[in-house]
């Protein structure tokens, strides 16, 4: 794909994100645009941050890794399930984990921030539709996960919710559950006690981020709107 697409695929994107916020009257500047780069590599990558990407995220921490001395300076983001051994090969590369689902995961990254001497900033990842094949803790657990975090991972902090909705050919199916994680989020937002720092709703991909933003979502983790589809067969090599 050339630069030329990557470019106006930005711009469109941009574009539907201004409708969707000024739809319910928010304002389009608040929600950040995550690019996600997994099966892509450091040249697209770097295409997309001379347009003005700043963010981006791989679901897979091998990917990250393989990548990230190519890509010119950016904001990192795991957004896929990460397993506790593999912590420690990312804990000073990303700036947010979107991904902590349960309390041995926090404490890992709990345990490998303080050797690194900084506050890891993460997100928790709720399986609003309860999917079996999805990684998320559900909504009823998700308010006990967070207090249990507060308790025992004092270098890991908590800014916010992360949610992956249900494949759906109508995008109308997803938004009670953006609305219930929303819900949720809201709980949180301003919490005086400084004990978590909610700032972070993030929820839409390509097929399904303007719901999410009316319903609330100010960070979209979007790949094939801006890269094209993704070779998966390079995934198995
Ligand atoms: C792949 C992926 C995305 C982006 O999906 P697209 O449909 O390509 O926009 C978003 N979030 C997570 C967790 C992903 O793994």
């Amino acid at each position: 794909m050339d630069v030329g697409n990557i470019r106006e695929n930005i711009e469109s994107i941009r574009e539907t994100i201004k409708e969707a916020a000024e739809s319910v009257g928010r304002n389009p500047e608040d929600i950040n645009l995550i690019a996600v780069t997994k099966l892509h590599g450091p040249e697209e990558i770097n295409e997309a941050i001379d347009c003005g990407i700043k963010d981006i995220g791989e679901n897979k921490v091998q990917e990250l890794l393989e990548k990230y001395e190519k890509v010119k300076p950016v904001r990192w983001h795991l957004i896929g399930h990460l397993q506790t051994n593999k912590v420690k090969y990312i804990i000073d590369k990303v700036d947010l984990i979107h991904s902590v689902d349960s309390l041995k995961l926090a404490q890992e990254i709990d345990k490998r921030a303080l050797q690194h001497g900084k506050i890891m900033d993460v997100l928790i990842q709720v399986n609003a539709a309860e999917e079996e094949s999805k990684f998320g803790v559900s909504s009823g657990d998700t308010e006990n996960l967070i207090q249990e975090i507060i308790e025992t991972c004092p270098n890991v902090r908590i800014k916010g919710l992360m949610c992956i909705a249900p494949l759906e050919e109508d995008m109308e199916k997803v938004r009670p559950f953006f609305a219930e994680v929303k819900e949720i989020f809201d709980r949180y937002v301003g919490d005086e006690s400084g004990r978590t720092d909610f700032r972070y709703l993030s929820m839409g991909m390509t097929d399904d981020y303007p719901v999410a933003i009316q319903e609330g979502a100010n960070m979209v983790r979007i790949g094939r709107a801006i890269f094209g589809a993704r070779n998966y067969r390079q995934e198995e090599k």
